[in-house]
């Protein structure tokens, strides 16, 4: 490990490139703005721009449609990048990921075609809408419902907590395709559709206040007779539950990466100011204590980037355990990312709980990653259904 605090294990020369200019990116445009984007509580419209003029919003991607590939340890490299010094800033490129993979993973080449150059070129945002007031861990529950019309299909219903979701100009939404309006739970009868920003009946109910990531807004959308054309449903009627869990696989390493970032960025406060700040006639890092907690931090977050990097190329190398990685990830970065925020404010005492310093902001940012994404206890039920399934 270098002085950065940052292994090189697993990337190739492109990667530690990649990843290193988006340090630098991160440091000079994005690390003066976080504080004052946790307290405006504002979406970041001009990192937004930032993040498009260095073809950030493109790694999604594949390169034919204006892409950088789409490589899963490319992105999240530069989510954790940018998560150190800001963690909103790190999601809009996490949900620019999880608003187009159900395209990605399902999409016809025709709406590939429509909308991957401008999400790729950050002319547009995507937001990815699954969960409802009375759906959350429990997904399939939904009753958001789409009924067909001829050639196009009528969506009614609700959904809450959808990052992004007044900003994005296509959001994929989830609906029951069921006539009988009895049959929800009915995993096969879930459909999803793109919903573009301007469609007549669709609209922005409420932004939630929120804890942390408080630049990032978390929208209740309302559909009342919205109107799509068949063209945009993805994928075939009751493929949507296939759908969205894939997508999961997908997204949560993202989660994983803002977590160990934001972690990476508390641990590197927290090590400054033990380097400087002296009680008792020595730094606060000499006192064994203090050091201690120190090297814990540092070993839990290296541990977290390991397996995370490792479950990248597991994903993107086809694994049959994709589910299983990914929860592992994201479960462990989570847990890693709160432990690690809440004992760098213990570094810095009192001063850690203000917000002149920027590990209080920190702490309340890395909640979230055991929340969303599937909660910590919906990780560990999706490794331990993958393990009991091999042995049956
Ligand atoms: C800021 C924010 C952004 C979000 N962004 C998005 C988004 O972009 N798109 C989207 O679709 N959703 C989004 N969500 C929703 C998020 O994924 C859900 O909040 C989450 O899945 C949990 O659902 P819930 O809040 O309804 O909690 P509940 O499901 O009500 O769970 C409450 C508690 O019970 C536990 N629990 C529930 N069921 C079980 C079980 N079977 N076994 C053990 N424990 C259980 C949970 O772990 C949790 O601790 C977002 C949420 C937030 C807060």
């Amino acid at each position: 490990m270098g002085r950065t605090g940052l292994s090189a294990t697993r990337l190739t020369d492109e990667q530690v490139a990649l990843r290193d200019a988006v340090r630098e990116l991160t440091d000079e445009r994005i690390a003066p703005r976080a504080a004052a984007i946790d307290e405006e509580q504002e979406f970041p419209w001009d990192i937004v721009e930032l993040l498009a003029q260095h073809d950030v919003l493109a790694l999604p991607f594949p390169e034919q449609y204006g892409g950088l590939g789409g490589e899963l340890l490319p992105l999240c490299l530069t989510v954790e990048q940018i998560s150190r010094a800001c963690a909103t800033s790190g999601l809009i490129l996490a949900v620019q990921e999880l608003g187009s993979l159900p395209l990605l993973l399902s999409g016809t080449e025709e709406q590939k075609q429509r909308w991957f150059p401008d999400l790729a070129a950050g002319r547009a945002l995507a937001a990815f809408a699954l969960t409802e007031s009375e759906a959350g861990s429990d997904a399939a529950a939904l009753q958001t419902r789409a009924l067909p019309d001829g050639d196009t299909w009528r969506i009614d219903g609700a959904k809450r907590f959808i990052s992004q979701g007044n900003v994005a100009a296509v959001v994929a939404v989830f609906a029951q395709t069921d006539a009988d309006p009895e049959a929800v739970r009915a995993h096969r009868h879930l459909t999803c559709f793109i919903v573009e920003k301007e469609t007549p009946g669709f609209a922005t109910a409420r932004l939630e206040h929120k804890m942390g990531i408080r630049g990032s807004p978390t929208a209740e959308l309302t559909f009342e007779g919205v109107v799509v054309p068949d063209a945009n449903r993805v994928g075939d009627p009751g493929e949507g539950w296939s759908i969205a869990m894939r997508t999961l696989d997908r997204s949560r390493p993202g989660i994983a990466a803002q977590a160990v970032g934001i972690a990476q960025g508390a641990l590197e406060v927290a090590t400054r100011y033990a380097g400087e700040r002296r009680q008792f006639g020595k730094r606060l890092g000499e006192h064994q204590m203090v050091g201690a907690m120190l090297a814990d931090m540092a070993t839990q977050v290296e541990a977290a980037r390991q397996l995370l990097y490792t479950a990248c190329g597991e994903i993107d190398g086809g694994s049959v355990d994709a589910s299983r990685w990914s929860a592992m990830c994201k479960l462990f970065a989570g847990d890693m990312a709160m432990a690690v925020t809440t004992d760098a404010v213990q570094v810095l005492g009192g001063y850690g709980y203000i917000r002149e310093y920027p590990v209080e902001r920190m702490m309340r940012d890395a909640k979230i990653t055991q929340l969303y994404e599937g909660t910590q206890q919906i990780q560990r039920l999706v490794i331990a259904r993958d393990l009991l399934a091999s042995t049956e």
